[in-house]
């Protein structure tokens, strides 16, 4: 039997609602709605310095204009730390990650998700990466230490999106041993989003296609924590008529300017529609 449909909107509050969240937090409205389903609200607040209250607010109350409607009570990841450090010592005792000592300027960016126009993480260059002969789960947690998580190398990670099609991504090569724990105490995003998208038994997930590498990256801490793996539907980004992404244009695009200019939801969402790219490969 199938389990019922469970999606989640997940937004993080360091910014202004704009046209592309619409397009996408509304094909996850649409796709629950299809299927009978229910719809989560996560607040990906892990970004202390860049998340604010007044924007979780707003993002609220546009999504909630737009007719976007969701189970309560929303999550916030920052009231989630414990189950995240749980995933962590699991991750550690498996010998699945290791201590990193890099420097900030290193990790720059990892706090939220690696959108394709933040430039990505970057693939790390290995330098406090163990050699695989020493037992890594012996080693209890350190606080105040970065941890990473070692990808297998030259494995080829596929996995079908139920909007894109196959997608696959080389590990060591498209992507990096990536962060799992930053030395100030938070999770990264790629940790959180699976331990909290496990927790709440989501069966699909649906964002940007900007975050398909970190999809890859997630099947695999998924794998090492013996979670189960929901689908995953990526959305086409919104461009405009140039081809540029709208993400990177921020003048008049946020739901709450459209708002005060007088458009009905109805409105927003058709401009959100008439922009969706129909490029369907990352190139
Ligand atoms: N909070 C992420 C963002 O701003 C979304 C992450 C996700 O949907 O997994 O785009």
């Amino acid at each position: 039997m199938t389990r019922p449909y469970i999606g989640r909107l997940a937004p993080s509050p360091t910014g202004l609602l704009h046209l592309g969240h619409a397009a996408t937090f509304w094909a996850a409205h649409q796709r629950a709605k299809a299927d009978n389903g229910t719809l989560l609200l996560r607040i990906e607040d892990l970004d202390t310095q860049r998340s604010k209250s007044h924007f979780a607010e707003a993002i609220l109350e546009d999504l909630q204009w737009l007719g976007i409607t969701w189970q309560p009570p929303a999550l916030h990841q920052s009231q989630r730390l414990p189950l995240y450090r749980e995933a962590l010592d699991q991750l550690l005792i498996s010998g699945h990650i290791y201590p990193c000592h890099c420097s900030r300027k290193d990790l720059a960016g990892m706090m939220h998700a690696p959108h394709e126009d933040t430039d990505d993480e970057p693939v790390y260059p290995g330098i406090c990466r163990p050699a695989l002969d020493v037992p890594q789960n012996k080693i209890p947690f350190q606080p105040n230490i970065n941890y990473r998580f070692r990808v297998p190398d030259s494995e080829i990670i596929t996995f079908e999106d139920k909007n894109l099609g196959l997608q696959s991504y080389k590990a060591g090569t498209d992507f990096g041993d990536f962060l799992v724990w930053r030395k100030d105490g938070l999770p990264s995003y790629q940790l959180a989003c699976v331990v909290d998208d496990a927790a709440t038994q989501i069966t699909e997930v649906v964002r940007g296609r900007d975050l398909l590498k970190s999809t890859a990256r997630q099947l695999l801490l998924q794998l090492a924590l013996n979670i189960s793996t929901p689908d995953y539907f990526h959305t086409h980004l919104l461009t405009d008529e140039r081809g540029i992404r709208l993400a990177k244009r921020h003048d008049a695009l946020a739901i709450r300017t459209l708002r005060q200019q007088g458009l009905m939801p109805a409105e927003v969402l058709q401009m959100a529609d008439l922009h969706m790219t129909t490029v369907t490969s990352d190139s």
